[in-house]
């Protein structure tokens, strides 16, 4: 019998091929768009300017101090530098730190984004944006920060290091994981991130071994896209919860801690969501979709454990007290013990049991 649920669809449009770049010029035109700011980070600025360039007129130009976490100074710099050059509109030319800086524009002045990802992430997709303060990362959900359009290019992806390649695409799989057990997901939900999952663990192998090739590197994107969907339309659980605290609060790195926790968080999780993992064991063709997960990172060259990004014990017990201080959806009830037993699992790269 079908579970009851409610489902609402996010306004954009998405255009996906393989040089479809070239198509930005239009996209610019149909929504009304006049003067667009190019935004990246400081290492994409010359693709910043080619995107800029081949805007013409319809450019005011580049903007790339674009940084993980979105820092409040680079927001403020960023709307005085939109504001001064007149612009209606930015294209956000990079990963999710560059679509968070447009997305925080955006929370101010309404200005509407056109995204071409260059990473596996999902900001993209989602309506959520992050702003960091005085050394504390906020979060909110807010429909005007959904990109209007976005142009998946796989070409854009081929300068993407294999190393993140593989971890950004297991940020991607972590998203569909905890869409499938989402307190508001829905049947077309689990649909799109059974098929994200399959296309990604499909794809990360094949560009591990081929990372110039096209054809993985759009399997990979398409994947994306949907676990970047799925991202946007439900309620991350514990496995989002303890990366954003270690993120926040250790600053380790948003991919690779993502890829690292993900296995222990669904094997903590996977006695009391069998629909999920019936549609992980489809997806992968594994038994054991938790434990599968944690082999193929490894095998592809992921970290092996969150020691290896700079976390000590100590943390641990920090990191214990702030993901358990305000409660939060999750299938399976959340204690301090279990919460320390998972991270310290993660912490030694210990064997993932399920
Ligand atoms: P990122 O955007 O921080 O990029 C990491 C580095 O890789 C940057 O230096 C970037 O310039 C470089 N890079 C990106 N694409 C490249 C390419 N194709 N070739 C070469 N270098 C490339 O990393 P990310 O993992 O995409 O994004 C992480 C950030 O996005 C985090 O702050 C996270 O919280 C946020 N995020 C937000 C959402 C949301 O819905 N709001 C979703 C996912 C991630």
């Amino acid at each position: 019998m079908t579970s009851p649920f409610s489902y609402e669809a996010l306004p954009m449009r998405v255009s996906f091929g393989a040089g479809h770049r070239s198509k930005l010029a239009d996209e610019v035109n149909k929504l009304g768009l006049k003067r667009v700011l190019v935004l990246a980070t400081e290492f994409q600025k010359g693709l910043a300017q080619e995107i800029s360039d081949s805007l013409g007129e319809l450019s005011v130009g580049v903007y790339a101090k674009a940084e993980m976490h979105v820092p409040i100074e680079t927001v403020r710099d960023a709307q005085r530098f939109a504001t001064k050059a007149g612009a209606d509109g930015c294209i956000a030319v990079g990963g999710g730190s560059t679509t968070g800086l447009g997305k925080a524009i955006a929370l101010e002045y309404g200005t509407p984004i056109i995204a071409l990802p260059t990473t596996y992430a999902g900001s993209e997709m989602t309506p959520v944006w992050g702003l960091t303060a005085d050394g504390v990362k906020k979060t909110g959900r807010d429909p005007r920060v959904l990109p209007t359009s976005v142009i998946y290019d796989p070409e854009l992806t081929l300068s993407l290091p294999v190393g993140l390649s593989v971890t950004s695409g297991f940020n991607a799989i972590a998203h569909a994981v905890e869409a499938l057990y989402a307190p508001d997901g829905s049947p077309i939900i689990s649909l799109m991130a059974e098929e994200g999952v399959r296309a990604l663990i499909t794809a990360l192998p094949n560009i591990v071994n081929d990372p110039q090739n096209i054809a993985h590197r759009g399997d990979a994107l398409y994947g994306a896209w949907l676990c970047g969907a799925t991202l946007g339309a439900t309620t991350m659980s514990l496995h989002h919860k303890l990366c954003h605290t270690l993120g926040g609060t250790f600053n380790l790195p948003h991919a690779e801690t993502h890829t690292v926790v993900l296995p222990y968080a669904l094997a903590y999780n996977s006695p009391t969501v069998p629909g999920a993992i019936e549609a992980l064991r489809r997806a992968t063709g594994q038994d054991k979709p938790a434990g599968y997960l944690r082999e193929l990172s490894l095998k592809l060259g992921a970290p092996a454990s969150l020691r290896d990004l700079g976390l000590t014990g100590a943390d641990v017990e920090t990191t214990v007290d702030l993901a358990t201080r305000n409660p939060y959806a999750n299938p399976r009830k959340v204690t301090p013990e279990a919460i320390r037993w998972l991270l310290t699992a993660a912490l030694n790269g210990d064997p993932v049991t399920e």
